[in-house]
């Protein structure tokens, strides 16, 4: 047995097969082959390719998804053009490996569609390179669509949160990265889809495809070709589950504060399960998965139908719905954005839906409408300033008269922002008198106070949510709330660590936002707080030098 140590990132233990998925080989790293053998490569890959997408369509399409199907079905389309083909070939002829002809054929039709003037032209610039892709990373010897056929557990230097979503969740049994904090967004996915995950594993040590692992998501090991005993405990255990009693009951302190216990939820798929483990509501619904992995933005009626489907779930509790918090590491082809050199601190979240505001008018008619089956909320990711609150809430007035001119009337719904910026929680006076609450995001407060990218294992030990200056700052927001009378609530993963509860209950929170699987534990941690107690302890963490100083006031 070999022990690879990397951070928690999911918990949960799983075992499975080992399977790496390698990045696809730099198009300009390889020599050419002779130009017949590299015609056949070709040939090969663009078959392996049409039944990919075949498949990927029809799953997709199985799963009721079909405007996602179209777009493989289009790139299918795209595959069987001749005169494509025929570009690649004649590049192959004049002595190019099959994988620079491809790139370089495709690249120039991306640039020539994307010079268009009508908008879907301009869009299939991106499904050109989808599939250069997809052709490059067959040649490289594995499949894009990394069909599983057994259980999995996946290694990778970096998962997008799209294609951790995207992994057929009855094979992928857990999933080891080098890259991505344990607050990164495919982390996230992951602890939703309740698959375990390590981050900050040493590619240099990821086992050849096939071995044995068990994955222990909740303290960080991964261990390689493991003791047979621990191989059956594990297989035991997998698939068990239960919920301890209490979980559904409400949670009041010892002292007898009542304090909401919320989930977060990346899409209505995942709200009854919650609902079934305890959650009184959902403080986040993230809405960005509605946007991603597809080639246009989502329609007013798909997205109607999305939250219309999580509000009907919730039977009447409250469902706070965010809107779109694009860029970051959640990039949108169809936003048409060269990368950025600082994607968090760029074009993301509402600085882009006030860009495009098109799209949060149709993001709010949604909202709205779907608020006839339901207890909605609305909550803006990333505010900084005033002027994007009043620009926000003006649009949302505008669309309420607009729908309520076309009879479609809509009551007070609670508009919210995130506090994940400084600059909000230091302004959070001035922004709580325009809004109705306030939701602290301490996975971007976190790495927005402390200048420590989230996504970066390079810099994880200084991305400290437990460091003093965090809890400061929401320290002042919290003051500010209670004097403008707003409810204050938290969705940042901050809000699943039981340690922090008796903290967060002395700030005042009202409403604690977790995921799924540690609803159990938060409703346990705030009945075992005494209010006097933890009090006394938040002075203490608010005066406290360091994260671990403030950390050895916890429990
Ligand atoms: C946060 O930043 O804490 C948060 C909940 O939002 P996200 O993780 O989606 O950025
Ligand atoms: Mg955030």
């Amino acid at each position: 047995m070999r022990c690879l140590t990397g951070r928690p990132a999911s918990p949960g233990r799983a075992r499975g097969y080992s399977l790496t998925l390698r990045p696809t080989e730099s198009v300009a790293s390889r020599p050419a082959g002779d130009p017949a053998g590299e015609g056949l490569r070709l040939e090969e890959a663009i078959s392996t390719a049409q039944t990919e997408l075949a498949t990927l369509a029809q799953r997709l399409e199985e799963r009721g998804s079909r405007d996602e199907a179209e777009i493989f079905r289009v790139h299918a389309q795209l595959l069987g053009d001749a005169e494509l083909v025929k570009e690649i070939r004649e590049l192959i002829a004049s002595g190019r490996p099959a994988e620079a002809a491809i790139h370089q054929a495709l690249e120039e039709m991306a640039r020539a569609m994307e010079s268009l003037e009508e908008e879907v032209f301009r869009q299939r610039g991106a499904d050109f390179r989808d599939l250069a892709q997809r052709l490059t990373a067959i040649l490289a010897g594995r499949t894009a669509t990394t069909e599983l056929t057994g259980p999995t557990i996946i290694f990778a230097r970096e998962l997008t949160p799209s294609q951790t979503a995207e992994l057929d969740p009855r094979f992928c049994r857990g999933l080891v990265t080098y890259a991505g904090g344990s607050n990164s967004h495919a982390s996230i996915v992951a602890r939703a889809l309740g698959i375990p995950a390590v981050c900050g594993v040493d590619p240099g040590q990821f086992p050849p495809d096939g071995t044995p692992v068990v994955i222990d998501g909740s303290d960080g090991r991964v261990s390689l070709e493991p003791e047979n005993r621990l191989w059956v405990e594990v297989g035991a255990g997998e698939g068990e589950g239960g919920y301890g009693s209490g979980d559904r009951e409400p949670a009041h302190t010892v002292t007898g504060e009542r304090v909401r216990v919320f989930a977060n939820v990346a899409g209505p798929a995942e709200v009854a399960g919650a609902v079934e483990a305890g959650a009184e509501g959902i403080g986040l619904f993230r809405t960005e998965f509605l946007f991603m992995g597809r080639g246009d933005w989502p329609s007013e009626e798909e997205q109607y139908q999305a939250y219309r489907r999580a509000a009907e779930a919730l039977g009447g509790r409250p469902l706070i719905i965010r809107t779109l918090d694009a860029g970051g590491d959640k990039t949108l082809p169809y936003l048409g954005v060269a990368d950025q050199a600082n994607p968090f601190l760029g074009w993301r979240a509402i600085r882009i839906s006030l860009d495009r505001p098109q799209q949060l008018i149709t993001q709010f008619r949604a909202i709205l409408r779907a608020s006839h089956h339901g207890d909605l909320r609305v909550m803006l990711p990333m505010v900084t300033t005033v002027d994007e609150v009043e620009s926000a809430r003006r649009l949302w007035d505008e669309v309420r008269a607009a729908l309520a001119g076309e009879g479609v009337e809509t009551g007070p719904i609670p508009f919210g922002i995130m506090i994940e910026v400084p600059a909000a929680a230091l302004i959070a006076d001035h922004l709580a008198s325009r809004v109705d609450f306030f939701s602290f995001g301490t996975n971007d407060l976190t790495q927005y106070a402390l200048a420590a990218d989230r996504m970066s294992p390079l810099v994880a030990d200084v991305y400290q949510p437990y460091h003093p200056a965090v809890w400061r700052l929401m320290k002042m927001a919290c003051d500010a709330a209670r004097q403008t009378g707003i409810e204050v609530g938290i969705c940042g993963e901050l809000g699943s660590d039981p340690r922090a509860i008796p903290l967060l209950v002395a700030l005042g929170i009202d409403e604690i936002s977790c995921r799924a699987s540690a609803l159990g534990a938060v409703k346990r941690a705030i009945r075992a707080v005494d209010s006097a107690i933890a009090a006394a302890r938040l002075e203490r963490a608010l005066n406290a030098s360091t994260a671990a100083e403030l950390m050895a006031l916890l429990d």
